[in-house]
């Protein structure tokens, strides 16, 4: 099949995004950002063996790419608008690419993202997609805004991600025959489908102070906000909120790493003034948002656990690094 037809038949349907002028199918898209606004951009890249596993679902690969990608909106509290996809495949298989493109266009309908354009060429399978989203940069997320006093909070569970790929990978460790099915289902689905916290990201917009999906891990993470905004943090260990799955596996030696370090949880850590929270409390009472206070910013630098008040320490390297493609 010629790569033009590939296109046309598996990445050409006709974006109703806003703003879009033109699509699919010219040199490059013409794309409008409303007035106010600022294009927030990010990209990444998922490879094959690295990222995911190669004999994963194309349905679940494509999920995941997008997913992942407007997870680093969320970050910003930004609204989904457009994505482009730079494909690598070692073939044209065409079942594999009506998989794709299927979840491929059902997370970009879920989120309102259109497809407007990208590039096809031939070698080990990755996936690159770049989303571009708007936010009025006033109220844009940023790492650098967290204040000593601030509180942290992140949203709904912790360790999920990591959990998820041991299921995936069908190397969950201990407690693993105590999990049913149910759980593991649940599990699998947090890995191939985070869920990136795009409606919280917006409504965070202009109240946090600092902002940033955890994809690398709640230490790695956190402590890009305390670099960024000059601070140090107070983590509550007895506070990280889990999910029912990992709390049914009862085994802190294992939950533990996987919610500070483990990564992949797409979900957001944020800080927020003593000032704000208040505000903060009414979105979450009246259900629009789910979150959970775990620490607090201090004057310093770096991550710091604690237990119940009394401070713990963990082997720096195996847990503050999160997940590093270089080293
Ligand atoms: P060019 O040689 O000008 O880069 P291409 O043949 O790479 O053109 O792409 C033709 C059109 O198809 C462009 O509009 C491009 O954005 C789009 N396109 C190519 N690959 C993809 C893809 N995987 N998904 C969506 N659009 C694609
Ligand atoms: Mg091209």
């Amino acid at each position: 099949m010629h790569e033009f037809e590939l296109i046309q038949r598996y990445f050409s349907r006709a974006p109703h995004g806003e703003g879009v002028m033109l699509g699919v199918g010219d040199d490059a898209a013409l794309l409008q950002v409303p007035p106010g606004q600022t294009l927030a951009v990010s990209v990444d890249t998922l490879v094959a063996g690295v990222h995911f596993p190669a004999d994963a679902p194309a349905q679940e690969i494509a999920q995941r790419a997008l997913r992942v990608n407007l997870s680093d909106l969320a970050a910003m509290g930004a609204k989904p608008a457009w994505f482009t996809l730079a494909l690598t495949l070692p073939e044209v298989n065409e079942p594999w690419l009506a998989d794709f493109s299927r979840g491929l266009y059902a997370a970009a309908d879920e989120f309102s993202c259109a497809l407007v354009g990208g590039d096809t060429t031939a070698g080990p399978l990755s996936v690159t997609v770049q989303v571009m989203g708007f936010v009025s940069a006033e109220r844009a997320l940023r790492r650098s805004g967290a204040g000593v006093g601030d509180t942290v909070f992140v949203t709904h569970c912790l360790g999920d991600g990591a959990a998820g790929l041991a299921v995936v990978e069908g190397k969950m460790l201990q407690g693993a025959t105590a999990l049913d099915e149910n759980h593991k289902a649940y599990l699998r689905q947090r890995f191939y489908r985070p869920q990136p916290r795009v409606r919280e990201g917006q409504l965070l917009a202009g109240l946090a102070s600092a902002a940033q999906d955890i994809s690398d891990g709640l230490l790695a993470d956190l402590g890009h906000i305390c670099n960024a905004s000059g601070v140090g943090a107070e983590l509550e260990l007895t506070s990280l909120p889990l999910s029912p799955a990992l709390q049914a596996l009862n085994d802190s030696s294992q939950v533990l790493p996987w919610a500070l370090s483990g990564g992949d949880d797409y979900e957001l850590c944020f800080t927020l003034p003593a000032a704000r929270l208040a505000q903060l409390n009414k979105m979450i009472t009246g259900g629009l948002l789910q979150a959970t206070a775990i620490g607090k910013i201090v004057a310093g630098s770096g991550v710091r656990c604690l237990s119940s008040g009394q401070p713990v320490t963990f082997d720096a390297r195996k847990y503050t690094d999160g997940y590093r493609h270089f080293s």
